[in-house]
């Protein structure tokens, strides 16, 4: 065996010559294959490349009979070349054929071989294929053999990557590396988007591999480490000027692997093999992905997360920084895929180009998502591995309804979207065209239609939807996509933009509802066995009344001169309404006292979502203003089947008697006591629902802006007396064959509403 040191490094830069060479893959394979194993003293060195449908073929091979390739095909982990694919690991054994994983494929004459080497062949921790050198002794490669072998293999994988082999390959069995992939995830924000791929942290590209001055490289790396450590340091001291918290950890992590030993060793080793700077970093990153892909401990995964972050740091410090494509060249149709995002970021983008948003993380309540909702950008999470395997520019699909998302689509996929994206557009103008009429019913019932936002890109929906206001202003979520608590001065900011933006359209804001799953970041959460029943919303704002206080103050400031419709969360009790409003008061005289301009109005509502208050309308309507349902919280407290679990969360119909008949006892009772009520949670937004609460008695509902248009082509179709007349039995007596769901879908099939 040749110095090991002096041995990488002539391959490399043989391999650098036959890489510009003008010559046919096939011959470029050829040479590569020979020069390694001339190289490696190996009798044979194969490459192996990974096929779209999973299984492996052998591309080139010097040692190995000629026949068998193209020929030779190792099904999906079969044989040891299988095992290096899947485990994305190197394997070296004396003796191969001993080994449980072997697989004997005669054609190749393969059984005088004793000793094997298989390395994968990685981008961006994915495996596109493997490279093997096999020898008749029986022995163990050296590290440093191993090392060289996968330094050998980057250059493989550049060359796969770039589809250079696409030609060599038959239709059906391409590499791998451009393959479509369908994955599901979880669908965060409805909508279909069609676009490309723009990596939120894009990849440093690496160019140039092979070093011309080992010496030289070194030193930048150690130059670029100094640097990248000095940077954390500053992140470091800036995070402990203004909080503690999650972040540090990181920051603290970042500091940790920064100074790790065997981090900088593995580096240094990469560059002693005759690769750059960069290419070592990413040969290390590379292990460090793959390894992360096959880790399910999400504590180690984090950590390998970080590790990744700071090798992308680390790239960036050695190529320069003018990597990063700027937010203002969006192209047109962008599809952002991201490890994950902070809602501030997403912001900052520029919506008209935004297309669809792919995170690998991502909840139904985590604020990007809410911001995603909110800017109606088509979102889904929890994909896999999506930053490593989209690459820039890719097409993709991202379809916000189904949770999915089609990465390089086959035409055929690819042509079904985009007519589903006509015919969407094409019900999106109709439902335009609905903006100035008024929500009548054909027997003239007429509906308050009004829509929930949180966030000032939700004002223009007002506009764009003609809705008569908003009838759930959700303040938290200001507080929920901020780095730190917001001032008063930034509340009232708000409060006030809101209500100029709705121009004397009613606008109900909902105070502070958090705790349960609305966890803002800045603030300590306790440890609660149950969140969902624990200390939040309303119990929050009256066990802390500054919080509570400033927000109100705030909200009064804001109104000055206006009408102010105030409604607070979870209440569960007539006193705690009473408290909450004497509050209310005490900031009221407060202000008259000092001298300020107080609101034309004040009306003061509660949200009913707890079912206790079922059992205490008539005295809530005394003292309230207006009531609100939460129908979100209500069918999930009257099952008791949490909302967020999706194991639970569909197991109940919402449309059954018993929730209908408490929907109509509250309608009832706001009638009786001549008070209005409004409902706005999700079970508004969807027409069939909305028909239902039509026909129990409500005729104000909150919804979102992109239900305003189907729920008012429902209303225009419906005659509400009708519906009325056939539900009305339904809540007295069950129907044994029937669901009230179906008895809906027939009725509004029999009269042509449009559901
Ligand atoms: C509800 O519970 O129905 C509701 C509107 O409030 P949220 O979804 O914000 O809990
Ligand atoms: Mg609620």
């Amino acid at each position: 065996m040749r110095g090991a040191l002096g041995g990488p490094r002539v391959l490399l830069r043989r391999l650098r010559e036959v890489m510009a060479e003008r010559v046919s893959a096939q011959e470029r394979l050829d040479k590569i294959v020979v020069m390694i194993a001339a190289n490696m003293v190996a009798e044979v060195c194969s490459v192996y490349v990974l096929r779209v449908d999973g299984s492996l073929e052998l591309y080139a091979t010097e040692g190995l009979s000629r026949e068998a390739v193209h020929q030779t095909v190792l099904g999906a982990g079969e044989g040891l070349v299988g095992l290096v694919a899947t485990e994305a690991q190197a394997l070296n054994l004396p003796n191969a054929q001993e080994h449980p994983a072997f697989a004997y494929k005669p054609e190749t004459g393969e059984e005088i071989y004793h000793s094997f080497l298989g390395v994968p062949v990685l981008r961006a921790g994915n495996t596109l294929g493997v490279l093997v050198v096999q020898n008749r002794a029986h022995r163990t490669y050296s590290e440093e053999e191993v090392e060289a072998l996968q330094t050998t293999a980057m250059v493989l994988a550049e060359m796969i990557a770039s589809g250079e082999l696409s030609s060599l390959a038959r239709p059906g069995a391409e590499p791998a590396v451009r393959r479509a992939v369908q994955a599901k995830g979880l669908a965060l924000a409805e909508g279909i988007g069609l676009g490309r791929v723009v990596l939120h942290e894009p990849r440093v590209v690496v160019k140039n591999f092979i070093a011309d001055d080992i010496q030289k490289e070194l030193k930048r790396l150690d130059q670029s480490v100094d640097t990248l450590r000095a940077s954390i340091d500053v992140m470091l001291e800036e995070e402990g000027m203004t909080r503690a918290g999650e972040h540090r950890d990181v920051l603290e992590a970042y500091r940790m692997f920064a100074h790790d030993r065997g981090w900088l060793h593995k580096l240094r080793e990469a560059v002693m093999t005759g690769l750059t700077a960069e290419a070592a970093v990413e040969r290390v990153q590379s292990d460090t992905r793959a390894r992360m892909q096959r880790q399910t401990d999400p504590y180690l995964r984090e950590r390998l997360h970080d590790l990744d972050d700071l090798a992308n740091r680390l790239m960036r410090e050695l190529m320069g920084a003018d990597q990063f494509p700027r937010r203002e060249d969006l192209p047109e149709n962008s599809i952002l895929v991201a490890r994950n995002m902070s809602p501030a970021a997403l912001l900052d983008f520029d919506r008209s180009r935004l297309r669809g948003l792919v995170l690998e993380e991502g909840t139904a309540t985590s604020h990007v998502a809410i911001v995603a909702r909110a800017l109606g950008v088509a979102t889904v999470g929890q994909v896999e591995n999506a930053a490593s395997i989209a690459d820039q520019g890719d097409p993709i699909i991202v379809d916000g309804d189904a949770g999915e998302i089609h990465l390089r689509p086959p035409a055929g996929i690819e042509s079904a979207y985009a007519e589903k994206v006509r015919l969407r557009a094409r019900r999106q103008a109709q439902y335009a065209a609905l903006r100035d009429k008024p929500a009548v019913s054909r027997d003239g019932e007429q509906v308050q239609l009004l829509i929930n936002a949180g966030l000032v890109v939700d004002l223009p929906h007002l506009k764009e939807t003609g809705a008569d206001g908003i009838g759930l202003f959700r303040t938290e979520l200001q507080f929920m996509v901020a780095a730190t608590l917001p001032r008063t001065g930034e509340q009232l900011r708000l409060y006030r933009t809101v209500l100029d933006a709705a121009d004397g359209k009613p606008v109900t804001f909902r105070t502070l509802d958090i705790g349960g799953d609305k966890v803002l970041p800045y603030m300590r959460s306790l440890e609660e066995e149950n969140p969902a029943l624990g200390w939040r919303a309303i119990r929050v704002g009256l066990d802390r009344p500054a919080l509570l206080r400033i927000q109100l103050r705030a909200l009064l400031h804001a109104a000055a001169g206006r009408d102010l419709r105030l409604m607070f969360p979870m209440v569960a009790a007539v006193e705690e309404f009473e408290s909450a409003r004497s509050l209310v008061e005490r900031e009221l005289t407060h202000l008259r006292r000092h001298g300020h301009a107080l609101p034309e109005q004040v009306q003061i509502g509660a949200m009913v979502e707890v079912p206790a208050l079922l059992f205490a309308l008539d005295e809530m309507l005394k003292r309230a203003d207006f009531l609100s349902v939460g129908s979100n919280d209500l069918v999930q407290f009257l099952f008791a089947a949490d909302r967020g679990n999706a194991r639970v969360a569909g197991r109940f119909d919402a449309l059954s008697p018993p929730v209908l008949r408490a929907l109509k006892a509250i309608a009832d009772a706001g009638r009786a006591h001549d008070k209005p009520i409004t409902l706005c949670g999700e079970l508004a937004s969807r027409p069939l629902e909305a028909m239902a609460l039509l026909a129990l008695g409500f005729r104000a509902l909150s919804v979102s802006a992109a239900a305003i248009g189907p729920v008012k082509a429902m209303i225009l179709g419906l005659d509400v007396g009708k519906a009325e007349k056939m539900l009305a039995p339904v809540l007295l007596e069950r129907d044994g064959d029937r669901t009230v769901r179906e008895r809906l879908e027939a009725f509004a099939a029999e009269h042509g509403v449009p559901v």
